[in-house]
């Protein structure tokens, strides 16, 4: 990668100069101490005290006196005085190096020729000492004023280099902080998803198709003056395969392919999302032809002017507003195409959606039962499977999966029989994953009182009955008490009908279901326990919603307030009708745990077999019940083809409580 190399070379030059700056440190403190100790060589002379250099004076042994800088005196002792005793241990040679012979401090100048008076008045003429004032600039006393600047300026220096060296010193993002973070893909790392890996996704396949024929074949579509929409947008629930469908189109096209995330633009300077968009687009054109994916778009392309709160709000709407120019302004034949994925398009500006600029939109489901059988396959070829594996079976068994959840079981049942010592993986082992991805990990330690064990039991067999014998619910896939994760007890699992609309029989039916497992309780044991949380909380918002959403009730009648209450006081309907929804609810919720008793009173026998078989051996699958109770009493849902199926992505049908 570009970026690696660039960064390789930025951190041996830093090195190097880490390297230099402490040799030049080195070098300034060793010149210092040189000098520091020449100077005073230089200075040379004995270091007396002022009743000294009375003796001497009053002696007549002085020949000169030179004051320097005004603070040092400099004794220079008569030649013919030097032989005597007296002198015998100054240095002799003092005189050929023109250096005194004494030196001492003489505090002010003043206090100096003052008792210089007193000496002189009490000398002989000859003897009477006139000093001579000198100015003289030592090496030292000129690093006292040269070492700080040099300091200060390989300071600055060193700081300087240290912002602007590039990416990786701390210093770097300050000067970097408006280039464009994104990722690039090309020749040397080469993108190498390609179509052959995005299962399922036909339709979406088929549109993208057409993109990464333009970027191959450009002539072809402008000949005859078609446009390739600027912009495509992938929308879908997390893990549907937005991403990889936008690295297949890369991978496809053989071009580079820049990915970037909608949050990487947004940093707390203001003008540093703009200016990133602008370095993406820079980039993006001289690579050109190329994609530029955008992950999670919606963190900078939210509608502007809602909810302004203040700064924030307005550098994100910058932000935007440079994405918008920028997308106006580069033209599709030059090659520079613009994806981006996001899971919330109902929050994204208009401005962003309307045809110019993403003008393509293509919806991404989660996958249907041949989707997620297609996704499994793609994912079982990269794993030793065993001969039992088989990926319908597993489609059926994950309603409501997206690719990344059933990527994420494939690799989980192949760590699970790594770590039984496993040659291949086989079904036991994708059971083993299912349960963990579903329910959490297993708690084999979770201590569980027998007596709580069978009201678990008897719960899990009262949602499983429900659905068994209940025409529209869902019929059961799997029921276990093996406790799992935060708080899981045991989970029932259905298998939903792929559809588009849910009857209100089905709803009924469901929540009466969902009804089972305190139903249950309550005939067996006579009370209910807090099991039932879940259970109780789903069928308010269930019971709620189709009231008061989707016009389910004669007594409330055809009406949705679906979006219309903005808080807790301004509601858009009456006290009345707040009243009136408020008592319906309990009506039709009464109304279905009656329901759910009285089908579990008839069914006691079945629900009775059910809760032993599952406190035995804990996991009841389907074909075990029907071997217990018998076949569920209606036809089995007809597996739709391709063409007619879509997917309801209503995770409540996999209920975990
Ligand atoms: P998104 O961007 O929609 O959140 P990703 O594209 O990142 O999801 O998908 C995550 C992972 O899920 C992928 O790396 C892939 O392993 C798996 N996956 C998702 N959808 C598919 C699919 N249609 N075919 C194959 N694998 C898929």
């Amino acid at each position: 990668m570009d970026n690696n190399k660039n960064n390789k070379k930025n951190s041996n030059n830093k090195k190097g100069n880490k390297f230099n700056i402490y040799w030049i440190y080195g070098i300034i403190i060793l010149l210092l101490l040189f000098f520091n100790i020449i100077g005073s060589g230089f200075g040379g002379g004995q270091e007396i005290d002022y009743k000294k250099f009375k003796s001497l004076a009053e002696n007549g042994d002085i020949n000169r006196l030179e004051i320097v800088n005004k603070s040092e005196a400099k004794v220079f002792i008569k030649k013919s005085r030097l032989d005597s005793e007296e002198f015998k241990d100054i240095s002799q040679d003092a005189f050929s190096l023109n250096q005194p012979h004494y030196t001492f401090n003489i505090g002010t100048v003043d206090a100096l020729e003052t008792r210089l008076e007193k000496i002189n008045s009490e000398l002989a003429e000859e003897n009477q000492l006139y000093p001579v004032y000198k100015t003289e600039y030592s090496w030292t006393s000129a690093l006292t004023y040269i070492i700080p600047i040099v300091l200060i300026i390989a300071i600055w220096i060193f700081i300087m280099r240290r912002m602007s060296g590039g990416a990786g010193g701390p210093g770097a993002q300050i000067f970097n902080i408006g280039k464009s973070k994104a990722t690039l893909f090309d020749k040397d790392t080469k993108v190498n998803v390609t179509f052959q890996d995005v299962a399922g996704l036909d339709e979406a396949k088929e549109e993208v198709m057409e993109v990464v024929d333009f970027l191959k074949n450009p002539k072809k579509y402008t000949s005859l003056g078609g446009k390739i929409p600027k912009g495509v947008l992938l929308v879908g629930p997390p893990g549907t395969g937005k991403t990889l469908l936008a690295k297949a189109v890369a991978g496809e096209a053989e071009v580079p392919f820049f990915t970037i995330s909608g949050s990487d633009f947004v940093e707390m300077f203001v003008g540093v999302g703009a200016s990133r968009v602008r370095d993406l687009f820079r980039q993006a054109r001289e690579k050109a032809p190329c994609i530029i994916f955008i992950d999670e778009i919606d963190a900078i392309g939210r509608a502007r002017g809602r909810n302004s709160i203040q700064g924030g709000n307005d550098e994100r709407e910058n932000t935007l507003n440079q994405l918008l120019v920028e997308m106006d302004g580069f033209s599709s034949e030059k090659g520079v195409i613009l994806m981006a994925a996001t899971n919330r398009p109902d929050v994204l500006d208009t401005a962003l959606l309307r045809p110019g600029r993403f003008d393509r939109q293509i919806g991404i489901d989660r996958p249907d039962l041949n989707g997620r059988e297609q996704i499994f396959e793609v994912h079982l070829k990269h794993i030793k499977v065993s001969v039992d594996v088989n990926a319908e079976v597993l489609a059926e068994m994950t309603p409501g999966f997206a690719g990344a959840e059933i990527a994420n079981v494939c690799n989980e049942a192949a760590l699970i029989a790594a770590r039984r010592d496993k040659k291949k993986v086989d079904m036991e082992d994708f059971n083993y994953a299912l349960d963990k991805v579903i329910g959490g990990l297993e708690k084999k330690n979770k201590l569980i009182s027998p007596s709580e064990k069978k009201v678990i039991a008897y719960h899990e067999a009262g949602h499983a009955i429900c659905g068994w014998f209940l025409e529209h619910a869902s019929p059961l896939v799997k029921v276990t008490i093996v406790p799992r994760g935060i708080g899981t007890l045991g989970y029932a699992q259905y298998l939903p009908k792929e559809e588009y609309i849910t009857s209100t029989e089905q709803l009924l039916d469901r929540m009466c279901m969902t009804f089972g497992g305190r139903a249950a309780e309550s005939i067996i044991f006579g009370k209910v326990s807090t099991g039932a949380q879940n259970d109780l909380d789903q069928i308010t918002k269930m019971a709620y919603s189709m009231i008061a959403i989707y016009g389910m009730n004669d007594n409330v009648g055809n009406i949705s307030f679906h979006g219309l209450q903005k808080d807790q006081i301004n509601k858009p309907y009456s006290e009345e009708t707040s009243a009136l929804i408020d008592s319906e609810v309990r009506k039709m919720v009464q109304f279905q745990f009656e329901r759910a008793k009285a089908l579990l009173t008839d069914k006691r026998e079945e629900l009775e077999i059910l809760a032993k078989a599952l406190l035995e051996r804990e996991v009841v699958v389907k074909s075990d019940l029907e071997e217990l109770i018998g076949p569920r009493p209606f036809p089995e849902p007809e597996k739709l083809k391709n063409d007619e199926v879509s997917v309801t992505s209503e995770d409540e049908n996999t209920s975990v409580e």
